[in-house]
Formats: C-alpha cells, sequence, structure tokens
C-alpha cells in the first residue's frame, strides 16, 4: 500500500503524479459517460515562470511549486477531487461541480488562493506576485467527447487565458 502510495505520488508537491492522472482521468470519463453526468477538469500553468526561476533562482521556484502544491491540496478536498502536478510547473485538477457556473467559480477561486499567497514575483507581467492561467473544461459527455479532447479544450482554453493576459480562467 505504502508503496503503490509511492508510486502515484509528485515528491516535490505530494499531489498525485501524471502516471496517476492518466488512469484517474480515463476511469471519472467512464463514471461521468454511465452515469450521464458532468465532468469538470482545469489545467494550469504558472505565470512567467521561466523568469522567476531567472530572477530567484530554481531552489526557490522549486518552493513556489511545493506552495501552489499546497493550495491544490486545499482544493481537492472533496470526494471524487483529484489534484495532479502534470509536469514542470503545470498542474491539474479532475473536480465535481453541478453547474457551468459553479465550476468556474471553482477555478477563479482557486486562482485568486494563489495570487494571495503574495509570493513577490517582479518580472509578472500579471501581477507583483506568483499567479497562474487555468483553462477550464466543464462539461455533459455525449457521442463525440474523449479525454483527448477534454485533455485539448482545457489546453487550449489555457493556451487563451496565457495569451489574452495571464491570471485569469478561461472557459471552453
Ligand atoms: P508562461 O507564462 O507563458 O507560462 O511562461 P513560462 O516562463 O512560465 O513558460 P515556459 O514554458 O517558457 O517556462 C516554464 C519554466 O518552468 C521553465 C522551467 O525551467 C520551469 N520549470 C519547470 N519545471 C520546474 C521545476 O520543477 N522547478 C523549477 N524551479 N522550475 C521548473
Ligand atoms: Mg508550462
Ligand atoms: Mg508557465
Amino acid at each position: 500500500r505504502a508503496l503503490k502510495e509511492l508510486s502515484i505520488t509528485d515528491e516535490m508537491t505530494k499531489l498525485y503524479n501524471r502516471r496517476y492522472f492518466n488512469e484517474v482521468f480515463k476511469k471519472e470519463f467512464n463514471r461521468a459517460k454511465r452515469e450521464n453526468k458532468s465532468i469538470s477538469f482545469l489545467m494550469l500553468d504558472v505565470d512567467h515562470f521561466k523568469l522567476y526561476n531567472d530572477v530567484y533562482g530554481h531552489q526557490k521556484g522549486d518552493n513556489v511549486l511545493s506552495k501552489i502544491g499546497g493550495v491544490l491540496n486545499s482544493f481537492s478536498k472533496r470526494a471524487g477531487d483529484f489534484a495532479f502536478r502534470l509536469g514542470g510547473e503545470e498542474f491539474g485538477i479532475i473536480f465535481h461541480e453541478n453547474g457551468a457556473k459553479q465550476a468556474l467559480k471553482f477555478a477563479n477561486n482557486l486562482l485568486k488562493a494563489v495570487e494571495s499567497l503574495k509570493i513577490p514575483h517582479a518580472n509578472n507581467s500579471a501581477s507583483k506576485f506568483v499567479t497562474v492561467s487555468i483553462g477550464l473544461v466543464y462539461k455533459n459527455i455525449d457521442k463525440t467527447t474523449t479525454v483527448v479532447t477534454i485533455y485539448k479544450e482545457a489546453d487550449d482554453s489555457l493556451y487563451e487565458a496565457k495569451k489574452s493576459g495571464r491570471n485569469r480562467v478561461v472557459n471552453c
């Protein structure tokens, strides 16, 4: 059991790792499909993190990722919520909300919670502090929906969030 735990955990952030994401994402997708329920997935990426490392150093950058991990952890406490470090400075949450409005609210609260850590980031164009951009997908699964399309929609929305100024949620 301890070994299983180790194999699905990201060491730096203590969130679930990419490997486990692949497993859970499929499982939760199939469950939502079977039960005809919605699925919510958000992907987030730290804003101007390369510049953060350049100014403050890689070690401080690692600390930032740990702290963001702590925020994601506190935002995934309900049954059926899962938070992941997808790789590098990218994270994801699979969660359940009754309605698109609530899902958007959840994402915006998460966004604000990261900025509220008030970690100075002098070269961030979006804030004085460390911020993230979020791509959000909330949807009922139909015949054309697959895990691949959901992932791509979240990724495309994240790209839009970056392009339109960062430190924001874009909802597809
Ligand atoms: P954007 O706002 O467009 O996301 O800009 P960005 O600089 O965050 O994006 P980019 O993809 O160019 O750079 C990501 C940076 O994240 C580069 C890499 O060094 C840093 N990074 C990735 N993983 C880690 C890590 O584990 N620790 C630290 N300290 N930095 C990391
Ligand atoms: Mg990135
Ligand atoms: Mg980034």
